[in-house]
């Protein structure tokens, strides 16, 4: 009889931490997408729209994207700072007004087509996948594009397609694209990057060694037409190992 008693207690105490802990997950949970999301509005108020760019659909997608998903666990209290971070590899995921600034100078309209060369974390791609029709995006470094496929895949992104393999030569199979953006900085512009622009179509590349500039490159005619926009700093872009 007693027995019983204990175990009718027991289950009366077990059913009830276990709502408690059920409806406090959400809750706890709930709460930190709206600190992220604060975040990310203060992020575009303060740093992107400040500095002049004000294009509605880019600073949509930068509201959109949500940041902290693409960074390391150990720097998502950063993810809305002013500043590149590290997402191993000796990699770094570009500072957000440098996201917006590239975004919004390739002028990308719904139906275009983007080749991004650098898929990094996979944010840059996320951005544009928001404003255009689709994305093409080359990481030569295998883990870091096996994992930003991943993620994109799991955040619902399916307008993006990955592909492990060197910036260098381009994806020639869906060329012609309307934009390009490099996310690494060659020396010079790659021939394989101007070949693949489609005509009237704009890249945005940072160009240099020790210093770089970003640059906005426009094809009208078949030709090329270069223009500097502001010094930068970007991790180089890699030649691949010769096997
Ligand atoms: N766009 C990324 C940031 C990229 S950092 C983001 O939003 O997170 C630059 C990336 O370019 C790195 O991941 C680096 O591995 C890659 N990279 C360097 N050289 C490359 C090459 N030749 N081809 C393709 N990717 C390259």
């Amino acid at each position: 009889m007693r027995n019983r008693r204990y175990i009718r207690i027991t289950i009366f105490i077990l059913y009830f931490c276990g709502t408690i802990f059920l409806s406090a997950g959400p809750f706890a949970l709930n709460k930190c997408t709206k600190k992220f999301k604060n975040q990310r509005l203060r992020m575009v108020s303060q740093q992107i729209r400040k500095r002049g760019v004000d294009d509605p659909e880019v600073l949509e997608a930068m509201k959109k994207v949500e940041r902290h998903r693409f960074v390391p666990q150990r720097y998502r209290a950063f993810a809305y700072h002013d500043r590149p971070l590290p997402i191993g590899y000796k990699q770094t995921i570009s500072q957000p007004y440098i996201v917006a600034l590239m975004t919004d100078l390739l002028e990308l309209d719904k139906n275009d087509k983007v080749l991004e060369i650098g898929t990094g974390s996979g944010y840059q791609a996320a951005v544009l996948s928001e404003i255009c029709d689709s994305v093409y995006t080359i990481e030569i470094i295998k883990e870091l594009g096996l994992q930003a496929k991943k993620r994109l895949h799991r955040l619902g992104y399916n307008n993006i397609n990955v592909k492990i393999g060197d910036g260098y030569q381009g994806w020639q199979e869906h060329s012609p694209y309307d934009g390009i953006i490099v996310t690494c900085a060659p020396p010079t512009i790659p021939e394989a990057l101007k070949q693949q622009l489609a005509e009237n179509g704009k890249m945005v590349i940072p160009v240099g060694d020790r210093s770089q500039e970003l640059e906005v490159v426009r094809k009208k005619n078949g030709k090329i037409r270069e223009r500097s926009v502001i010094p930068v700093r970007f991790v180089p872009m890699v030649k691949p190992e010769k096997q």
